[in-house]
């Protein structure tokens, strides 16, 4: 897969470590964190002092079992509160870790909703320890559940709901999808760390101004208090890869609090304690504003630039005055007409005006019917 060999496939069973009456002191059953990722098989006695050169803690948070991983380096290991390793006190322990490196596949999933072109929104959560709560599940529930609605709903694109393992499965779907991801993919998130209660962060595309990362800016600035818009960094989620030179997709990142961004990060205290439902509730409602804007931007020309043009005369201007969402519309015409120059996008026109898209796009829908308006080529 371009420059990378997936690994051998691992499995496990079972992995415990045996006091002298037998007692499991540490089990795999009890919280699969406790192995170390991609551990090699092993049984055995050891001392406590050589079991020790094989165990990992977190001794500034003595109740949490940190989450590792060995992939490139063969070894085996056990990952344990700091209380469960200080009370490694006997002098002898009996080991298991029950596992399986060999031949075998790398799975990632897909879910497609079609729209009316081929045109596609891909949508990509990393699945590679999906017992972390926050850095892995709350993604994977968001996309699905974001798949979920839009199934509902007409789209003009067609939304690809990628789940893969982090780093080597975005490599793989790349590498098996070269020409369509070329092709066909318009705009793009990676959904991570979207439960926790930290203000939205929106990592942007490497191209910086696509509509995405212009629709992200937008829908953040306006409805999520103290958010945060980030350049693109070569560091973090499978942006690394959707973002290589050689792709350059326009595929931003929407999160929370992100990559190492809590302590609770690659610990057993990322759990479902750490996620809030509302938390998840303005994840999937901001998301899906996103691909309101993508779904309904679009660049036209002001058919009678010359001056404003007479909106009462079109009956563009409610009769009756007063309600407030009849105001918005109308300031939201005036923004139309005035920057539809065949330049600006109705997201860049939103942004301008910082008005939301939804009253945008009706203004600009007013204003097609009146003729005012005209898709620019
Ligand atoms: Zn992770």
């Amino acid at each position: 897969m371009f420059d990378w060999t997936i690994p051998d496939e691992w499995s496990i069973r079972d992995a415990w470590i045996k006091n002298a009456a037998g007692e499991r002191v540490v089990d795999f059953r009890e919280h699969n964190l406790h192995v170390l990722g991609y551990s090699e098989p092993f049984q055995g006695r050891l001392s406590a002092e050589d079991l020790k050169a094989h165990c990992y803690t977190l001794p500034d948070h003595p109740d949490r079992i940190p989450y590792r991983t060995s992939y490139y380096k063969r070894q085996w290991g056990f990952c344990l509160t700091q209380h469960q390793y200080d009370a490694l006190t006997e002098p002898e322990y009996d080991v298991c870790i029950d596992s399986t490196l060999g031949p075998g596949v790398l799975d990632y999933a897909q879910c497609v909703v079609p729209g009316a072109t081929s045109d596609e929104v891909i949508v990509s959560a990393h699945v590679c320890h999906p017992s972390l709560a926050n850095d892995n599940l709350s993604g994977i529930t968001l996309a699905m559940q974001l798949a979920r609605a839009l199934t509902d709903i007409e789209t003009r694109y067609t939304y690809r709901f990628i789940f893969a393992p982090g780093t080597i499965g975005a490599i793989a779907w790349l590498s098996e999808h070269q020409a369509q991801a070329k092709e066909r993919v318009r705009h793009g998130l990676i959904l991570a760390c979207v439960g926790d209660t930290a203000p939205f962060t929106y990592k942007q595309s490497r191209r910086g101004d696509a509509p995405v990362d212009r629709a992200a800016s937008l829908v953040l600035g306006l409805h999520a208090e103290g958010s945060t818009i980030k350049p693109f960094s070569p560091y973090g989620y499978d942006e690394r890869q959707y973002c290589s030179p050689g792709f350059d997709l326009p595929v931003g990142c929407f999160m929370r609090s992100g990559p190492g961004g809590y302590p609770e990060y690659h610990t057993s205290g990322d759990n479902l304690g750490l996620l809030r439902p509302h938390a998840l509730g303005e994840s999937f409602t901001n998301a899906l504003r996103i691909f309101e804007a993508l779904e309904g931007d679009g660049t036209y020309l002001n058919t009678n630039p010359h001056c404003e043009p007479q909106l009462g005369k079109r009956g563009l201007y409610s009769a009756v005055g007063g309600r407030t969402d009849t105001r918005a519309v109308e300031m939201a015409m005036l923004w139309v007409l005035n920057y539809s120059d065949g330049g600006n996008s109705l997201i860049d026109i939103a942004l301008r005006a910082q008005l939301p898209f939804a009253a945008i796009r009706a203004a600009a829908d007013a204003l097609l019917d009146a003729g005012l308006l005209v898709a620019a080529e």
